[in-house]
């Protein structure tokens, strides 16, 4: 028998999970350790964390399914991406990770975007700067810490510091280097025009893999602390997006992922590498050799439910504020809701967006301010699904995750406001599974990725869309659309005027 194992390094925890080569879960383990947010805006964590977390989440799962490391083949990895993790000449960490949540590389991204203009970055990267990407926190420390800055050898992503720990190897592989905004995602190697622009030294990023190559073997010391034999076989893996949609079986064009977590995120295979310059989309390299991917990004989807709960229910619970909400019908009794509550990156990439209630009357109750969420974060995802289909990439068949997906209304709200039929699947442990069936393809388990999806995940549930709902809907998008414009300036007055 073939056991596979993955580990996803996430900012609240780690996961690892051991699998079959058919995905059965043979056991999975979860370890929290706390993120550092030592000023307002900033966000980091000690890598030292991840490490210890992955290595004892290991040894935990082999414990859990009885077998030993003996019997492991593979392992991949995932994990939260963006993140600068930095090395001296002695491989020794220089100071804590800076986060792909971290806020304070405004200044720096504007540079970029302005001074060396968006068009430059579109051809050299593929996409725009943005705060949480890598390159902005190298211009950031240049500036800030450069004490720091002048000791930098070796610039890591999280995952790829723990495979570091595991096989002595720096390596990263392409889906994950896309969010360094230092690849060229095209061509799939590191931008050398990019590196020269911003001057940052080709010698600092370590070679980049196919997400399915293997990267390295485990050394007799991590074997010692994991439990897994020295020589099992470590493979590139992926970002956790990229990683997360290989678990859902998001590999071919026409299937789309809606991730309904405390962010939103509506993600597409491509066939081609897709340079949108202005759309908001991320273009980035999928976990699947030659293939690309577009992703959309909601800051406050699930956060929106999550904050009407506790602010204006009493802390119910999801379950019986959903059922408020199957009793009134679709488009909510000419509510609307603007899920701007943390600002906003796709279609509108600005933190000065606000959100809103608007159509208010004496008749709405809880349960039409619940729908209005549940509607409205539907509405802003769609967005990013308009902008997918704008580039050419079709749209059959949505696969929903995440937290929110534990509805069945939200699930046919998603399946009417987008007007395809929504699926969920069988595998619940993200992008961690998806690691393990990249580590089964990279040892020649699965001929492609394509295949260890088929082998491996399943549809659980589906859901066909009403068409009288989706003529409502269409209406009310139409409204929904028109608001941000409309009420941009406004917006930034009460940020700018009234917040702080
Ligand atoms: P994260 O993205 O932080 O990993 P989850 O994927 O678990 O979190 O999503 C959390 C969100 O899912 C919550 O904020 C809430 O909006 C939503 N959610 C959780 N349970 C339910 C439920 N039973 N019905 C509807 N929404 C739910």
């Amino acid at each position: 028998m073939i056991n596979l194992a993955g580990i996803d390094i996430g900012t609240s925890g780690t996961k690892v999970v051991l699998i079959d080569d058919t995905g059965r879960i043979l056991a999975s383990a979860y370890k929290e350790y706390p993120m550092a947010q030592p000023r307002p805006g900033w966000a980091e964590q000690d890598p030292e964390l991840w490490w210890q977390a992955a290595a004892a989440g290991m040894r935990e799962v082999l414990t859990k399914s009885g077998l030993s490391g003996q019997e492991v083949q593979a392992v991949g990895l995932s994990g939260q991406m963006h993140g600068a993790v930095l090395l001296d000449k002695d491989y020794e960490l220089l100071r804590p990770a800076i986060l792909w949540c971290d806020q304070r590389t405004g200044a720096e991204c504007e540079w970029m975007n302005e001074e060396l203009g968006t068009e430059k970055l579109f051809a050299w990267s593929g996409n725009p700067a943005l705060p949480g990407f890598t390159a902005p926190k190298l211009l950031w420390l240049r500036r800030h810490e450069p004490e720091i800055y002048a000791r930098i050898k070796h610039v890591l992503l999280p995952k790829d510091y723990v495979r570091w720990r595991l096989t002595g190897e720096l390596a990263t592989e392409v889906s994950d280097a896309s969010g360094t905004l230092l690849l060229d995602v095209t061509k799939r190697r590191w931008s050398e025009e990019m590196l020269a622009a911003l001057a940052i030294p080709r010698a600092w990023l370590p070679p980049v893999y196919e997400s399915t190559e293997i990267s390295g073997w485990v050394t007799p010391v991590a074997s010692s602390l994991t439990g897994l034999k020295p020589g099992t076989a470590v493979v590139g893996g992926g970002g956790d997006q990229a990683a997360g949609a290989v678990g859902a079986g998001i590999v071919e064009s026409g299937l789309l992922s809606v991730a309904l977590g405390t962010s939103g995120v509506v993600f597409a295979a491509a066939d081609e590498a897709q340079i949108l310059p202005g759309s908001g989309l991320h273009s980035f390299c999928h976990a699947l050799p030659g293939k690309w991917h577009l992703m959309g990004v909601m800051l406050a989807a699930g956060a929106s439910l999550q904050w009407l709960r506790q602010t204006l229910a009493c802390k119910t619970s999801y379950d019986s504020l959903t059922a408020l909400a199957a009793g009134v019908k679709a488009g909510s009794e000419g509510l609307l809701y603007l899920p701007y509550l943390l600002g906003e990156r796709t279609p509108y990439p600005d933190p000065a967006a606000r959100g809103g209630f608007i159509g208010l009357t004496m008749r709405h109750g809880q349960g039409h301010l619940v729908r209005a969420v549940l509607e409205g974060v539907t509405y802003g995802l769609r967005d990013s699904l308009e902008l997918i289909k704008e580039a050419g990439v079709p749209a059959a068949e949505i696969r929903v995750s995440g937290g929110g997906a534990r509805s069945a209304l939200w699930r046919q709200i998603v399946a009417d406001i987008f007007q395809a039929p929504v699926t969920v699947v069988n595998s619940t442990e993200g992008p961690a599974f998806g690691a393990a069936l990249l580590a089964g393809t990279g040892i020649g388990v699965y001929a492609s990725v394509a295949e260890a999806c088929g082998k491996t995940v399943r549809v659980e549930s589906r859901q066909e869309p009403d068409l009288s709902a989706g003529e409502t809907y269409e209406k009310g998008y139409a409204l929904y659309r028109s608001l941000y414009p409309l009420l941009r300036e406004t917006m930034h007055g009460l940020a700018t005027e009234f917040e702080n």
